[in-house]
């Protein structure tokens, strides 16, 4: 799961004398979920959004940490944070600094050591009492480091009403994951998988619908083996959630993400041929195609397995737009490795994909391995891969041309009267349009195809 780090600023009348706070998105969906639950609370408590940190009573880094240069990134924002902090004490103001998500989960008090002016260090399972913490750090001046797994369903605790800034909205229905790839950060930085039970995901779906949604992407480090408690205690799996949130009146749109082969069950792949509202769109990591580092990963199936999981889907849901993450340069990796890699994505035909260098994670098992790749030889090994990729990325778009996409319109765009979109396969796509056409779907005649987007024509109602 990657994005780009963005401000979020979903309100921005504010009165006189109300505070301010300045809150950075790092990472994946699931921080800017997090993100927008810590904002809806902070406004109910009477906070308002700015979009520049010197203007800001309060401060929040939402963080990741799954590659070493994210975690880097966030202790040169915190210098930035400690100067501004300095300044504005100068002129009478007071500033708290707050450090929360997967770097703080994972490096707690390291973050106050490395960093004085951080106030605040809270990890993404106390962010229900976010409000209790910034009270006592601004009451007693007490540095809090609150990195504790409660093992409580902190969702039930986060009241605030919901708030949407797109028609289409995220919605998290669990967390953590039990895979432990030895890669990977996840399993220590958000605990071990917890499903959010039906009835709370059907009540929060329900707001999100009133708030102005109409898409729904539902999230997970693991969605795919979520098992939430169901009436009378019986655990429900993602498919029948799926059905169950298609029924609500509203919801036009379903997605889910991020997969794992291992629990990409049959009812699921079923799901996508049943479903009318679930998106024909799948993303689902596979990592490297190599069965010998599948294993070192822990990946618990073969490049076979998977492959066998693509068939499947391609023949329930054919057409469906395919995206996976890769790592490139694992310790041990061998040109054949590499090559098996570059096999399965010939094979596959991927929409769309996310491909990294391995990045040592301190306290990851793989960050111990022998072998580690040259750095150079990483680079040239992405290289070939991401050209492959991209290839079939535009391959895929350029079909596109000539066909009718239907587009959820979700903002507008840099040029006048443009709008913004994404088809049913998560294309994004530019179309000339009102912009009380923002929230609708419609349908569009694909009229030009590039690497990243398409272009159309929206057809007259
Ligand atoms: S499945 Fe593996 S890569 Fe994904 S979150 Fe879990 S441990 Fe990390």
């Amino acid at each position: 799961m990657t994005k780009p780090e963005h401000i979020a600023l979903l309100d921005s009348a504010s009165p006189a004398d109300s505070k301010t706070y300045y809150l950075k998105t790092f990472g994946c969906q699931m921080n800017v979920y997090d993100s927008e639950r810590m904002m809806e609370a902070l406004a109910r408590d009477g906070y308002s959004a700015t979009d520049a940190p010197d203007n800001a009573d309060l401060i929040i880094l939402n963080t990741c940490h799954i590659r070493e240069k994210a975690a880097e990134k966030v202790y040169s924002d915190l210098g930035r944070l400690r100067d501004i902090k300095n300044l504005r004490a100068a002129q009478g103001k007071n500033t708290v600094i707050t450090v929360a998500g997967c770097v703080a989960q994972a490096e707690g008090r390291e973050i106050t050591r490395r960093q004085p002016a951080v106030d605040l260090v809270v990890g993404p399972q106390s962010y229900h009492r976010l409000d209790q913490l910034i009270g006592r750090v601004a009451k007693t001046g007490d540095r809090i480091v609150e990195t504790e797994f409660e093992g409580e369903n902190k969702f039930a605790e986060m009241t605030a009403p919901r708030r949407v800034s797109s028609p289409s909205a995220f919605l998290t229905i669990q967390e953590g994951c039990d895979k432990f790839c030895t890669f990977c950060v996840v399993p220590y930085t958000r605990g071990v998988e917890f499903s959010r039970p039906v009835a709370d995901l059907e009540q929060e779906a329900r707001a999100l619908v009133e708030a102005g949604a109409v898409e729904l992407t539902l999230l997970g480090q693991n969605v795919n083996a979520y098992h939430g408690e169901g009436a009378s205690g019986r655990s429900v799996s993602l498919a029948e959630l799926i059905r169950r949130l298609a029924d609500i009146d509203g919801i036009q749109r379903i997605r889910y993400t991020t997969s794992h082969p291992h629990d990409m069950s049959d009812d699921l792949i079923v799901a996508h041929r049943d479903i009318a509202q679930l998106m024909p769109s799948l993303h689902l990591p596979v990592q490297s195609g190599s069965d010998r580092l599948l294993a070192a990963m822990n990946r618990k199936h073969t490049a076979a397995d998977y492959l066998s999981i693509i068939d499947k889907v391609k023949s329930a849901c054919p057409g469906i737009a395919l995206s996976s993450d890769f790592i490139v340069g694992f310790p041990g990796e061998t040109d054949t490795d590499a090559e098996a890699t570059l096999a399965l994505v010939r094979e596959v035909g991927f929409a769309q994909s996310f491909s990294f260098k391995y990045s040592p994670r301190p306290g990851t098992p793989a960050s111990g391995f022998g072998e580690q790749v040259p750095e150079a030889l990483k680079t040239e090994r992405l290289l070939a891969l991401q050209a492959l990729l991209e290839e079939q990325q535009l391959t895929f778009n350029r079909a596109s041309i000539g066909q009718v996409a239907t587009v959820l319109f979700e903002r507008l765009g840099r040029e006048g009267g443009q709008l913004v979109g994404r088809t049913s396969h998560l294309q994004l796509i530019h179309a000339t349009g009102p912009a009380s056409m923002i929230g609708q779907i419609a349908r569009v005649d694909i009229t030009q195809a590039r690497q990243m987007s398409l272009t159309g024509v929206i057809q007259a109602a």
